[in-house]
């Protein structure tokens, strides 16, 4: 079993310098120049030890046979998949980004294709190396980051933007949700953590459901406003570091963050719904079992919301003795 680890990792590691190397190549060509039109400079490609999949289907099985490895331990790093019909690369034309865990082990791979396509990123399978839940992109750079937080984001190409930028306390979950085993994985390493997903939908779904998750293991959290950009990579080609760096320095309260998405689905100008909005918010400070934190976060959600301090906290006692 171990031995079937250290095989699978000497393979990964394999490919991942075959990737890198094609990037060199007049085929890897385009990947280089992919990587190049998204701002990301040589060192950062050679620290991210980005590469790029040929076009032809089955270069890397090829490539790996040669070097004496058998289908059946191939068929196991899920870099390639072997049928009668024959054998492909799992990856193709695509830039690649591999996947390594703290001690700098490659242990699967994302591709991203160069331009439009379906799907945008492909991910190595699970396999006996790679578990998506309890490994985050970018943690083998930013545990050694002397910030006393780590940034939290949704890709590789926010990460490695991140860390160009100079954020090099910068993860991701790299698309799959983040998990328990992924917060008790940081809190290995700090007890603050700040959450820069995306500004869309599915960015601020993450978060909410990020956040729990993070209180579960102790965990100090804010949230960064990305706003008006997409994403840590947009904002920083956008605005640049020093904007980040503050974006970093206001980030909100995970708390009043949540009220404040809340607060998006009632119109406070309908008496009812402002009433069934306070509610909820005096419902959410239950959240809070300790008295004196209570306290704090009632005063600060009255000030920032402009509700009445007696009056939510007259309601916040008449939910709780009714529990
Ligand atoms: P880019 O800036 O290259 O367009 P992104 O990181 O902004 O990429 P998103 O669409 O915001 O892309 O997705 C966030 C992350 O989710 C990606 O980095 C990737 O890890 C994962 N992801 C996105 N699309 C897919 C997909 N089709 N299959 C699997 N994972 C995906
Ligand atoms: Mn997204
Ligand atoms: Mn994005
Ligand atoms: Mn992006």
């Amino acid at each position: 079993q171990e031995d079937l680890r250290a095989t699978l990792l000497e393979i990964n590691k394999l490919a991942a310098s075959y990737f890198y190397y094609q990037l060199k190549n007049p085929q890897g060509e385009l990947g280089y120049k992919y990587l190049r039109d998204r701002e990301l400079s040589d060192d950062t490609i050679v620290r991210f030890g980005l590469g790029y999949s040929n076009k032809t289907s089955d270069d890397l099985y090829r490539f790996l046979k040669g070097k004496g490895y058998d289908d059946a331990i191939l068929k196991q790093t899920g870099l390639v998949t072997i049928e009668e019909r024959g054998t492909y690369d799992k990856f193709w034309n695509r830039v690649m980004f591999p996947i390594m865990d703290v001690n700098n082990r490659v242990i699967g791979f994302g591709g991203r294709v160069m331009g439009t396509g379906e799907p945008k990123y492909l991910n190595s399978p699970e396999t006996k190396l790679f578990d998506k839940s309890r490994n985050l992109y970018g943690l083998n750079y930013a545990r050694l980051s002397r910030e006393k937080y780590i940034l939290i984001c949704e890709g590789y190409m926010d990460v490695i933007a991140m860390h160009q930028a100079g954020f090099t306390n910068a993860v991701a979950s790299l698309g799959t949700a983040f998990t328990l085993q992924h917060a008790q994985l940081l809190k290995r390493y700090t007890d603050k953590v700040i959450l820069t997903y995306d500004s869309d939908g599915a960015g601020i779904k993450a978060a909410l459901r990020a956040i729990p998750i993070l209180k579960e293991v102790g965990m100090s959290i804010r949230v960064l406003n990305m706003q008006p950009y997409k994403d840590p990579d947009d904002f920083i080609k956008n605005l640049g570091a020093d904007a980040f760096q503050e974006r970093i320095k206001e980030a909100r309260n995970s708390f009043l963050y949540e009220i404040d998405v809340l607060k998006k689905d009632y119109k406070m100008d309908d008496p009812e719904q402002k009433t069934a909005f306070y509610n909820q918010v005096a419902k959410k400070l239950l959240e809070f079992p300790e008295a004196l934190e209570r306290e704090n976060y009632l005063e600060a959600v009255s000030r920032e919301f402009f509700i009445n301090y007696e009056d939510l906290k007259r309601l916040v006692n008449r939910l709780g003795a009714s529990l």
